[in-house]
């Protein structure tokens, strides 16, 4: 086969799919490698649908927000508090749900070496709370109001990207951070393997009162010995991460999306811990905006809604 043909024959099947992205997170998070795989179930049927989906990493949730609503993504996973905290500020936004995910966990990891042992300590350290794109940064921000902290309590508040954390606490640029993710991430192994680090359980009345009064947030466990550096497990609150789109993007491309997880969904909650609770009661439990058009007709297609 002469060149021109092949390369012919290449642009033509390029051109034939449709594309999807799906906005994820930095690639040491969770949400990468969630959309990943919900990339490869869209592509094993690429065939039959013609859709062809490919993942594009980000700062995260608030990043990811924006190109929802301007068109940018199709997909893009995002922190249910975020969401909810945009719907209610805008409720005729094009932003539509598709299905809720997993939980994620605040997460603070600091230098064993920089006594934090509560959220108390934090006071005059060098702590990273994230990125301005990143749903971490407005859910720590969110927290340090419940907690009575500022930041300008702090000797220094980074604004690092999740990527860049594990290395500046093995550096010892920062004595720690705080990551809003599923676990296991190989962004908290690395940290955990790398540097002298522990993690810091973030519990007591003002969490418990944020819990409280922002249905959204739930107390949850990171399990003994997730990381090496977590012989037990440690009390903290969690998110749900959530699958999002517009009312842009057309109820063919959704519904399909959906059918290509949802039609394998045992095989795909074995691919990371953090969906093994992920069942067909729990993807339409807490969503804070009405579902997309094209994921409700899949839903009342396997009878899931009526
Ligand atoms: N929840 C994080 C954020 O929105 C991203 C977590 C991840 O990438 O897994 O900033």
């Amino acid at each position: 086969m002469n060149k021109l043909y092949v390369s012919l024959l290449l642009s033509s099947s390029i051109l034939s799919g449709k594309f999807i992205t799906i906005g994820t997170g930095g690639v040491s998070g969770t949400y990468y490698s969630t959309g990943q795989e919900i990339c490869n179930l869209v592509n094993k049927n690429k065939k039959d649908t013609g859709l062809r989906c490919l993942v594009e990493a980000t700062g995260g949730s608030l990043i990811n927000l924006k190109n929802i609503k301007n068109n940018e993504f199709d997909f893009a996973i995002i922190q249910n508090d975020v969401i909810h905290k945009d719907y209610k500020e805008d409720k005729s936004s094009n932003i539509r749900s598709v299905m809720a995910m997993y939980y994620e966990l605040q997460t603070l990891v600091v230098q064993t070496k920089s006594n934090i042992n509560t959220y108390d300590d934090l006071k005059d350290k060098r702590i990273n709370i994230g990125n301005k794109d990143s749903g971490t940064e407005a859910t720590t921000l969110v927290m340090f109001d419940s907690i009575g902290i500022k930041k300008s309590d702090l000797k220094f508040a980074g604004g690092l990207s999740s990527v860049e954390m594990p290395d500046a606490l093995i550096d010892d640029k920062i004595d720690g951070y705080f990551y809003m993710v599923g676990h296991p991430a190989s962004n908290i192994k690395n940290a955990c393997n790398l540097a002298n680090a522990k993690l810091v359980e973030l519990k007591g009345s003002a969490i418990d009162k944020l819990i409280k009064e922002n249905p959204y947030y739930k107390k949850k466990y990171i399990e003994e010995n997730t990381y090496t550096c977590n012989k037990k497990r440690i009390e903290t609150f969690g998110v749900k991460a959530v699958l999002l789109s517009s009312t842009d993007v057309s109820d063919d491309t959704v519904y399909m999306l959906v059918k290509s997880l949802m039609g394998n969904l045992d095989y795909f909650k074995k691919l990371h811990p953090s969906y093994k609770n992920i069942n067909k009661k729990s993807i339409l439990e807490g969503l804070s905006v009405p579902l997309h058009s094209g994921a409700l007709r899949y839903y009342k297609e396997i009878g899931l809604i009526k």
